[in-house]
């Protein structure tokens, strides 16, 4: 995660713009990785696995579950990116630029809800176009969002896309570094498992510093966060479900 503690040439940033500067260089092209990454550790499941998919909508909590294989990915162009990222990366002394091309390629994976309400999607690349691809209100550093709603976040992305006219499927087959990916799929498979008693940060996806365990949320009970500052940053996501682990539905989720 972030480096810690800050080094002095960086302390001038506030930790959002660090966050955004951290996840913007390493999101460049990393669309596909991420589609394909939910790929292997959802492969790592019963066919049957179901999934639970909880967003806002119209300010609202949205709550459904479909079964993982009905997901799909969904590629479209971007045309005219309206921001540039020039990521310099040492010690290779590579510079990677990403935002020249237009159109650029980028894939989303979407959740079609089964109860004729909104398809969610999730971008978890998003952070590759700057601040403009923070999550809910944001504050996010991935985006889960309604299908209406992130069309309109398109419009920050790039002067024009094609999502209306996007590639449908539900499976890659030519993911880029495959067995990097796996790998990853499977220690995060292995922290999934372990969720009950080693748990992470809401808003970061941290695992608990060595020297202490991570703060929880005092009214559902149910979420975790590195500080304050990580807590404050997902509220308002998480405000519209910080009750809902007393429902029962929470505990034949999966
Ligand atoms: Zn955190
Ligand atoms: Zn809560």
């Amino acid at each position: 995660m972030l480096p810690h503690p800050i080094p002095p040439l960086l302390q001038h940033l506030t930790p959002k713009q660090l966050e955004t500067y951290y996840w913007q260089a390493r999101n460049h092209d990393g669309c596909f990785g991420t589609v394909a990454l939910l790929q292997h550790f959802l492969d790592l499941f019963p066919m049957s696995i179901r999934l639970r998919v909880r967003v806002v909508e119209k300010n609202k909590p949205h709550e459904y579950q479909i079964l993982a294989l009905q997901r799909k990915i969904i590629e479209f162009h971007l045309m005219d990116q309206k921001s540039l990222t020039l990521a310099a990366v040492l010690p290779d002394n590579k510079t990677y630029v990403s935002g020249s091309d237009s159109p650029i390629i980028h894939a989303v994976i979407g959740f079609p809800a089964s109860n004729g309400g909104s398809m969610a999607v999730l971008d978890l690349a998003s952070l590759q176009f700057g601040d403009v691809g923070r999550g809910f209100k944001g504050r996010g550093i991935f985006v889960l969002e309604t299908v209406e709603d992130y069309l309109s976040r398109l419009n920050q992305y790039a002067t024009s896309n094609t999502f209306e006219r996007a590639k449908w499927s539900d499976r890659m087959t030519d993911a880029p570094e495959s067995d990097w990916l796996r790998e990853v799929a499977r220690r995060v498979k292995g922290r999934w498992d372990k969720r009950e008693t080693v748990h992470w940060c809401g808003h970061c996806g941290a695992p608990p510093p060595h020297d202490r365990g991570l703060m929880m949320c005092k009214t559902c009970k149910r979420a975790y966060y590195c500080d304050a500052a990580h807590q404050l940053a997902a509220w308002p996501f998480h405000k519209h479900f910080c009750d809902a682990g007393t429902t029962s539905s929470e505990s034949t989720a999966t």
